[in-house]
Parts: C-alpha cells; sequence; structure tokens
C-alpha cells in the first residue's frame, strides 16, 4: 500500500500541491483526475521521487521515501509518461533492459523476462533492436510499459500513458492495458484528464482541482454527487 501523509509542493511562491494524504489500495487501479495543471502530474513525480515534497512522507509498504533509499525504492516502481521517455540512443532492448543490467541481474534471467514481456505487451522480437524513433507511437507505449514492468515493481505509475496517441490506437491499448493490470493484479496510479478513460480504468478515482483533491471514490459514487 501507496501512503501520502501531509505532502506539499510549492515552485517559488506558488502552492502546486496543497497538504494531501492519500491511501492507494495494494492491487487495485487509483485513476488520478482533473483539469490540466491541477497538479497531478507533480503527485505523480513526488511518489517516483524526481522531485521532493517541501512537506509530508511518502510510503511504500512501509518503507518511508527519503534521499538515502531512493535507489531502492525507485526499483519497487514503474513509471510510463505520456511520450514514452524512451532514451532514443538506445535500441529497444537496451531502453529495456539498461536498469537490470546496471543492477547487475542474471544476463538469462534478462533475456527471458525480455522476451516474456514482449509477449505481454505483444511487441514482436525483431523490434528489439530498432531504435524508439523507428517505432510508432503506440509501439513505444508498449516499450515504456516492457521498462516500466522489468524489474516487476510492486507499484505502477502512469502519466496520460494514452494521451499522445491517435483515437483508434488509444482504444485499443486501453482494452490491452486493462487486461494486463487484472493479470498482473499490481498497484497502479494513472492519471488521465479523460473521464471515459477513468471510469474505464479506475476501481479508485481521485479527484482534483487546483492542487487539491476534492473527492475521492468509486466512479458511481462520485457520478452521484452534484
Ligand atoms: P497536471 O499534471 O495536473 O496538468 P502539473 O502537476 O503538471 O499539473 O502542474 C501543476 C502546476 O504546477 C501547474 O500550474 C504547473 O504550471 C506548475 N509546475 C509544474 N512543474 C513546475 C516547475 N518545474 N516549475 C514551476 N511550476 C511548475
Ligand atoms: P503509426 O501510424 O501507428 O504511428 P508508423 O507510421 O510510425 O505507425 O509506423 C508504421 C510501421 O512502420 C510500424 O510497424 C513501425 O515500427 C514501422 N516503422 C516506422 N518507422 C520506421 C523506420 N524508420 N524503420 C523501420 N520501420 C519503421
Amino acid at each position: 500500500m501507496l501512503i501520502l501523509s501531509g505532502v506539499s509542493k510549492r515552485y517559488n511562491d506558488t502552492l502546486v500541491l496543497a497538504s494531501t494524504d492519500l491511501q492507494v489500495p495494494a492491487g487495485e487501479t487509483t485513476v488520478l483526475i482533473g483539469p490540466s495543471g491541477c497538479g497531478k502530474s507533480t503527485l505523480l513525480r513526488l511518489i517516483v521521487g524526481l522531485i521532493q515534497p517541501d512537506t509530508g512522507d511518502i510510503t511504500l509498504g512501509g518503507t518511508q521515501l527519503a534521499p538515502s533509499n531512493l535507489l531502492e525504492l525507485r526499483q519497487r516502481m514503474g513509471y510510463v509518461i505520456q511520450e514514452g521517455g524512451l532514451f532514443p540512443h538506445l535500441t529497444v532492448r537496451d531502453n529495456v533492459t539498461v536498469m537490470a543490467r546496471y543492477l547487475r541481474r542474471d544476463a538469462d534471467w534478462i533475456s527471458h523476462r525480455l522476451a516474456d514481456l514482449a509477449q505481454l505487451v505483444r511487441l514482436p522480437l525483431n523490434l528489439m533492436s530498432r531504435f524508439p524513433a523507428e517505432l510508432s507511437g503506440g509501439q513505444c507505449q508498449r516499450v515504456s510499459l516492457m521498462r516500466a514492468l522489468m524489474l516487476d515493481p510492486e507499484l505502477l505509475l502512469l502519466d496520460e500513458p494514452l494521451g499522445a496517441l491517435d483515437p483508434m490506437i488509444r482504444y485499443e491499448l486501453q482494452q490491452e492495458l486493462k487486461s494486463i493490470f487484472a493479470k498482473l493484479g499490481k498497484t497502479v496510479v494513472m492519471v488521465t484528464h479523460d473521464i471515459a478513460e477513468a471510469a474505464f480504468f479506475g476501481h479508485t478515482l481521485v479527484l482534483m482541482r487546483e492542487g487539491r483533491i476534492v473527492q475521492t471514490g468509486p466512479f458511481k459514487a462520485l457520478a452521484r454527487t452534484p
């Protein structure tokens, strides 16, 4: 379980995230939704440890996120952003495996894991030696998901993972992503500003506005409130 207590963030004089409490249940998909600029990406970046909160703390499975254990906790989280964030000068294979090799995981383990993940996200193995610029947008997001899953993280964080795709590809990947989440049973936190997408994915929806969580609950409960 992921727990945020009193987490806040300001940039210069602007409060972008007011003191925020959030409990993300294990094994479910929690969707952060709200208008552009309300602080959704900031909340995700704080959880991944890319930026540090001004106040409060974040704990994952009982371990509090701190500069001293950032690398260890980071390995327990997979992070996918809108444009994939792949390293352009690395092949697909290297993008997916770079962290595992840095951590000196066994080479056989790495190649089996690569093949399993390619099958999971339905990416042909002959694409593994291509560079990101040689892939379609949808394929890049599949690679990004492989990279995020490589170390079998307990928490998967996705920031508008389908936001840059054409409607048809987006629809197809929504269906696939949802079945992948169900199959893996991971704790997922996803950001979207699309209410239909939020309702499709989210066990719990977290509604944000102007740097605050204004409501939390299942879609049906939120839809009922005026
Ligand atoms: P969302 O993901 O909901 O669109 P963000 O978390 O990206 O919102 O941004 C929240 C607010 O914080 C916005 O007003 C944005 O302009 C501001 N912001 C984000 N990153 C920075 C930064 N590095 N420096 C200054 N302001 C920032
Ligand atoms: P989409 O319309 O889905 O974005 P693209 O037009 O980018 O797809 O690519 C269509 C197909 O061509 C994909 O299978 C992609 O992998 C392949 N492709 C794209 N660019 C290259 C390239 N530079 N070299 C080899 N194959 C490529």
